[in-house]
């Protein structure tokens, strides 16, 4: 080996969610581990993630809260490294956490306590970031080591993981290389888009909804593959919020979008209890004590939410039902990988073994995390996956 090639045992590139599991879990077997990063600072995602409290993982983990072409490609990793574990290591960091809605575990404090327990791991396990390290290119020797040249040195390693993410928020140092090297290596990769990502309104329901900019109402948003029931918000550039960000990742294109503004009422026979009880009160009244004003009186004409209940028939109670209950509206687009959380699609699963995450056709190459066709969820699915990638891949390079 010539002296300025750095002969090691694990090259992982992308130092973050995924990279830092697998590089502790590796460094504790007693591997000789370097992880390269172009970024200057590690695990970035993970500082900006859950507003900056890291939605670290969820309460209940499953393969049915993942996106993938290959269903079943998620489940061995996921029990094998499972939420209790990553819980187990939060709770020995004594990291102060607590349960949001449908069982979402946030940091109290700070994301950068979840970095933090990863890095002082990776010291313990005597793990080498290199970070600013920008990466030329990458090949496989006769010798079956895997040589990677950055702009800084050149690293020899019987196994090369990568680690490095999808195409969400290049300001984050997001990049293809995951999917270039993949392609390389002759992977196929599942078309990627933009997931967990807020759309954008046509013109005319922009210009209708931009006044609500500001509201989040619980509803119940649906498409013919998924049905959420979360917060949705109005914004200046279209709607956002966790229901939206969740379907988004199951819409495609030109389809409309259903949402029900009242979950859990069934204003058609609500409207007719009340007209029989207190027919002199007016429609607004009623309306406005279940959704905002400004909501209110973007649905519905003023002479109309004037009306007292009794001068309304059934068949326009029922239409105003229908309205609240189904309100359909198709989207311009998403916000894109500007504001996207995750990419869709990735690595093929069907080229990779799921107990190991290797790839089926190059020995010594793994791919772990984003970058691989599994999508989770909102709600700290991604970072479960994460971590059981990571900690699998760990076990065997
Ligand atoms: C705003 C935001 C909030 C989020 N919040 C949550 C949350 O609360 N809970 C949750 O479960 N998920 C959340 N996610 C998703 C989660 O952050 C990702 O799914 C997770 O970080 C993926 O981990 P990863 O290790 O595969 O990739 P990443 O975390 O994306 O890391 C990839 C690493 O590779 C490096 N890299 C990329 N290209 C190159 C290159 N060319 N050369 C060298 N290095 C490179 C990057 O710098 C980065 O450090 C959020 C995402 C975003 C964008």
């Amino acid at each position: 080996m010539p002296k300025d090639i750095k002969d090691i045992d694990v090259l992982i590139i992308g130092a973050s969610a995924s990279g830092l599991m697998c590089a502790i879990e590796a460094g504790k077997r007693g591997r000789r581990v370097i992880v390269l990063d172009h970024a200057n600072k590690a695990g970035k995602k993970i500082l900006m993630s859950g507003g900056g409290r890291c939605n670290f993982t969820n309460i209940d983990v499953d393969a049915s809260n993942y996106i993938s072409h290959n269903e079943h490609y998620c489940k061995s990793a996921l029990s094998r490294y499972t939420q209790w574990d990553f819980i187990s290591k939060v709770i020995e960091y004594e990291i102060p956490y607590h349960e949001r809605d449908l069982g979402k575990l946030f940091c109290d404090d700070s994301a950068k306590d979840i970095l933090n327990m990863l890095l002082t791991e990776c010291k313990k396990a005597k793990v080498n970031i290199r970070l600013n390290s920008d990466i030329k290119d990458v090949e496989k020797t006769d010798d079956d080591s895997f040589l990677v040249n950055t702009t800084r040195e050149t690293y020899a390693s019987s196994s090369l993981i990568i680690a490095c993410g999808g195409l969400s928020i290049p300001k984050m140092c997001a990049s293809p290389l995951g999917y270039k090297i993949a392609e390389q290596f002759n992977h196929h990769i599942w078309p990627t888009t933009a997931g967990l990502v807020p759309f954008t309104l046509q013109p005319h329901d922009k210009a209708k909804l931009e006044v609500l900019a500001g509201i989040s109402v619980e509803c119940d948003v649906s498409n013919m593959r998924n049905q959420f029931k979360e917060n949705i918000l109005f914004t200046h550039r279209g709607l956002s919020g966790p229901a939206i960000l969740q379907i988004s990742s199951y819409w495609k294109t030109g389809e409309s979008i259903h949402i029900n503004l009242l979950p859990d009422s069934d204003i058609a026979t609500l409207l007719i209890l009340r007209q029989r009880q207190q027919p002199n009160v007016k429609l607004k009244t009623v309306l406005t004590g279940l959704l905002p004003k400004r909501l209110v009186a973007i649905f519905f004409e003023q002479s109309l939410l004037d009306k007292p209940l009794q001068e309304l028939s059934t068949i326009r109670i029922n239409e105003i039902a229908e309205e609240l209950h189904n309100w359909s509206i198709k989207p311009n687009g998403t916000e894109g990988y500007r504001t996207a959380e995750v990419t869709l699609g990735g690595i093929d699963c069907d080229e990779l073994s799921s107990k190991t995450m290797e790839s089926k056709k190059v020995e010594g190459l793994y791919f772990i995390g984003e970058v691989v066709d599994i999508t989770g969820w909102l709600g700290g699915y991604n970072f479960q996956w994460a971590w059981s990638s990571g900690w699998c891949a760990g076990q065997v390079v």
